[in-house]
C-alpha cells in the first residue's frame, strides 16, 4: 500500500482527515476550542480571516480536529457501532440518524462558527457523515431525569403520600431515574454551596390590622399550629424559615394579588454560622462538550437548570398551592432528611430564584422558631441560635 493508502487508514482510525490550514480563536470563539487554539498556537496566519501577526496566535486545524472528534465521540458514535440494521424496515431507524451538520449543531459547535468555509472544512474533515447518539436506545440521561421528575411530580400531585415515597424510594415505573432519591442525589452533588456566617436575610410580615411586629417571635417563623397554608417548600404544619437576600424581594414575596394590608414589618436576620445549602438560585451553565474536565457533568447540570426553573415557577398558592407545590415540598423534605455533604453535614436549606417579576433570590432554611432569636437577648438565650434578628433594623413599609 502506498503513502496515500496509509494516510487514509490513519484518517479512518482517528476519525478525521488532514488539511493544511490554520484557524484563530476569533474565527472559532467556542470558549473551550478558542482556549485550545491559544494554548497550542503554532501559526502566525489564520487562513479564514486572513489576519496575520508577528507572534503565533492560530493553530493548525488538524490539531484542533483531534479535540473536536474526541469530544463528539463522548456523546455520539457511528450508526454501525450501535444501531441494529433492519433490512426489512429500510436500514437504521430514521429518527436515530443525524448528518454531520446536524450533529455539530446538536453539540453546540455550529452556532459559534460564522465562517462558512471553516464550517465546510470541519464537516469535510470528519470521516463519518452519519451519526447517532450513544444513548439512542436508553435515552439521554438528562431526558430520563426530566421524565423521572415529571412522573414523580404527577404521582405526588395525585395523592401518593410523602410517607409512601420517603419510606420506599419507590420506583414509579419509568426506570432507575424516577427514584426520587436518585434524582435528588444527582442534583445535590451538582450544586451544594455555603451561605456564610454574617449573611443578612430579610423577612417581612404583613399586617391588616395596623399591628407592628417587634421581635423574632413575631417576625420569625411561625409556630407549627399556625402554618395553615401550603408553601412552596413546606406543607401545612411544617415550619421553615423563608427569607430573601434583599428587602425588595422579601416584600414582593409576601404580597399576594388582591390582598389588602396596611403595611409590612420587615427585619434583618443575621446568620450565625456557615451553613450548607442546595444552590438553585444561581445555577452554572451546562459545560461545553469540548471541556474534557467538566463535560461528564453535562447531564446533571442540565437537569439542575430544569429543576431550578420548575421550583421557581409562579403559583397562586391560595388557588392551587396544595397540589402544585407537592413535588417541591416533597423534594425539599427529602433533601432535608436525606442529603449530606461530603464531610457528613446535613444540608440546611435551599436557595432559589424569586418568581416575582424583577426580584432577586430567596432561601428557605430548615430552621424553626427555636433556632431564631433577637440580637439583644441575654447571652444564654442567644447561644445556639442559627439566626438573630437585628432589632434595630426593623422597619415598617406602607403598602403600595
Ligand atoms: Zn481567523
Amino acid at each position: 500500500m502506498g503513502y496515500f493508502g496509509d494516510r487514509e487508514i490513519e484518517f479512518e482510525g482517528r476519525g478525521y482527515g488532514s488539511i493544511e490550514k490554520s484557524v484563530c480563536p476569533r474565527c472559532l470563539p467556542e470558549p473551550e476550542l478558542a482556549k485550545f487554539i491559544t494554548e497550542n498556537a503554532r501559526a502566525r496566519r489564520c487562513d479564514y480571516c486572513n489576519s496575520t501577526s508577528d507572534v503565533e496566535f492560530a493553530t493548525h486545524l488538524d490539531d484542533l480536529m483531534g479535540l473536536i472528534v474526541e469530544s463528539i465521540e463522548t456523546e455520539y458514535c457511528r450508526p454501525e457501532d450501535l444501531l441494529h440494521y433492519e433490512s426489512a424496515e429500510g436500514g437504521y431507524p430514521e429518527d436515530a440518524l443525524e448528518n454531520t451538520w446536524e450533529m455539530l449543531n446538536s453539540v453546540g459547535l455550529a452556532e459559534h462558527i460564522e465562517d462558512e468555509v471553516l464550517m465546510k472544512d470541519i464537516v469535510g474533515l470528519i470521516q463519518s457523515d452519519s451519526w447517532c447518539s450513544r444513548r439512542y436506545y436508553v435515552g439521554a440521561e438528562v431526558q430520563n431525569l426530566v421524565w423521572g421528575w415529571e412522573e414523580f411530580a404527577k404521582a405526588v400531585r395525585s395523592g401518593v403520600t410523602f410517607d409512601d415515597l420517603a419510606d420506599t424510594d419507590e420506583d414509579l415505573g419509568c426506570g432507575e431515574t424516577s427514584y426520587p432519591g436518585y434524582m435528588l442525589s444527582r442534583v445535590g452533588a451538582a450544586s451544594l454551596s455555603v451561605i456564610t456566617a454574617g449573611t443578612v436575610l430579610y423577612r417581612g410580615r404583613n399586617s391588616d390590622t395596623g399591628k407592628r411586629f417587634l421581635n423574632a417571635n413575631q417576625l420569625g417563623p411561625p409556630p407549627r399550629k399556625s402554618v395553615m397554608l401550603p408553601n412552596r417548600m413546606s406543607r401545612v404544619g411544617v415550619v421553615m424559615f423563608y427569607g430573601s437576600f434583599d428587602e425588595k424581594t422579601a416584600i414582593a414575596e409576601i404580597h399576594d394579588v388582591g390582598e389588602t394590608i396596611s403595611f409590612t414589618s420587615i427585619g434583618e436576620f443575621v446568620l450565625q454560622r456557615d451553613i450548607p445549602v442546595l444552590e438553585l438560585a444561581t445555577v452554572p451553565r451546562v459545560p461545553s462538550i469540548f471541556d474534557a474536565n467538566e463535560r461528564h457533568r453535562r447531564p446533571d447540570i442540565a437537569f439542575l437548570r430544569y429543576l431550578a426553573h420548575e421550583i421557581a415557577r409562579p403559583i397562586q398558592r391560595k388557588l392551587d398551592g396544595q397540589a402544585e407545590y407537592a413535588p417541591t415540598q416533597f423534594a425539599t423534605e427529602y433533601f432535608r432528611d436525606s442529603f449530606h455533604t461530603a464531610d457528613g453535614r446535613g444540608a440546611m436549606g435551599i436557595c432559589y430564584r424569586s418568581s416575582r417579576k424583577g426580584c432577586g433570590n430567596n432561601v428557605v432554611l430548615f430552621v424553626t422558631a427555636a433556632g431564631v432569636g433577637n440580637d439583644d437577648d441575654p447571652a444564654e438565650i442567644r447561644n445556639g441560635k442559627i439566626l438573630l434578628l437585628n432589632r434595630q433594623s426593623i422597619k415598617y413599609v406602607d403598602a403600595v
